[in-house]
């Protein structure tokens, strides 16, 4: 299968009161063209500054990409300039995001929102951009889709604004969609409907999805291989089918235990007692000792490095070299 995206030891730092903190440290991993990869973690696993930086879209804050390379075609997103990325984004890689109130504009119209991108990046009049985005309202099951280019953000329900924000980051056909917890801040029916609409879309138009979640019903409604993130590190990746029927890693194994149903709101996992380690609590030998029921003495020492097993189960434990722990 030929790859679309391909990170290589990504590494991205926060200065924060002076001290830096490795919220991506070390990431690699690849995206194949049509299908939907997962990265999964808590809140404070790093994968949303994955996401951010595959973007381009750590300017604003206080990150910034200090090693790796991120590749995409020929171009290098890690060492791209803003004008490079001005190309691509809303373009060839498109975002959206848990709130679409964060990426509409409040005061424009939604038509004009969804016709700048069109005429900015395929060079078309504004009669043909309208169609266009009218077409695309229609594709993403917005009803009165001529009368809604017509209206502000605000007139729209949350759920029909998710699905303005998946027209508009569509609108380009681009070759990969980065969805950071799509359908978190909608309700079960609502959320179901969206990632239907988000295969479908993926079925049609072979985008690449990038799915960003804490979520493993959503995951296992959307994707075909998950990474699974802790502390800013892979701990394990695996096509979903492996991932479900025999999780490997400590962590992952916790993460399925605790699995909310589609739709329920958690982002504490709680069958796994104890929290993601800060900078100040980081261990330094693997991250999730202090909360792993396996632990051992060397656990404490030495982090291990993620690599394939005799099954080719990719993980990164100690366990690995112990036989089996299932
Ligand atoms: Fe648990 Fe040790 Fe494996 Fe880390 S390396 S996940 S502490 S068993
Ligand atoms: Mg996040």
């Amino acid at each position: 299968a030929e790859k679309v995206l391909d990170v290589v030891d990504l590494e991205t730092h926060f200065i924060s009161d002076g001290k830096v903190v490795k919220a991506v440290d070390g990431v690699s991993f690849h995206l194949y063209k049509g299908e939907t990869l997962g990265i999964v973690g808590e809140s404070g696993s790093g994968k949303s500054v994955t996401s951010l930086s595959v973007m381009q879209l750590l300017r604003n804050t206080p990150g910034k990409i200090v090693g790796g390379t991120i590749q995409f075609g020929t171009l290098d997103i890690a060492h791209a300039s803003d004008k490079q990325m001005r190309k691509i984004r809303g373009n060839q890689i498109s975002m959206i995001f848990q709130e679409p109130m964060t990426s509409l504009n409040p005061v424009y119209k939604i038509g004009r929102q969804l016709t700048e991108g069109i005429i900015l990046h395929k060079n078309v009049s504004k009669k043909e951009a309208t169609q266009r985005a009218q077409q695309m309202l229609e594709k993403v099951g917005i009803p009165r889709a001529k009368q809604i280019l017509n209206e502000y953000p605000h007139q729209l329900s949350g759920g029909m604004r998710q699905r303005v924000m998946i027209a508009m980051a569509m609108a380009c056909d681009p070759e990969i969609l980065i969805a950071d917890e799509p359908t978190t801040a909608l309700d079960v029916t609502i959320q179901a409907q969206i990632l239907e609409l988000m295969n479908e879309l993926r079925e049609t138009s072979q985008t690449s999805i990038l799915m960003i979640t804490h979520d493993l019903g959503v995951v296992a409604e959307m994707c075909d291989r998950v990474v699974v993130m802790y502390a800013g590190q892979i701990v394990e990746e695996a096509p979903i089918e492996a991932l479900f029927a025999r999780p490997k890693h400590p962590y992952t194994q916790g993460l399925l235990a605790s699995i909310p149903k589609l739709g329920e709101e958690v982002e504490e996992l709680t069958s796994i007692s104890g929290t993601v380690p800060t900078p100040e609590t980081m261990p330094s030998g693997c991250r999730f000792e202090p909360r792993c029921p396996y632990a051992m003495a060397r656990c404490k020492e030495q982090n291990p490095v993620l690599k394939a097993d005799e099954d080719g189960r990719v993980y990164r434990c100690w366990l690995q070299e112990e036989g089996s722990h299932e």
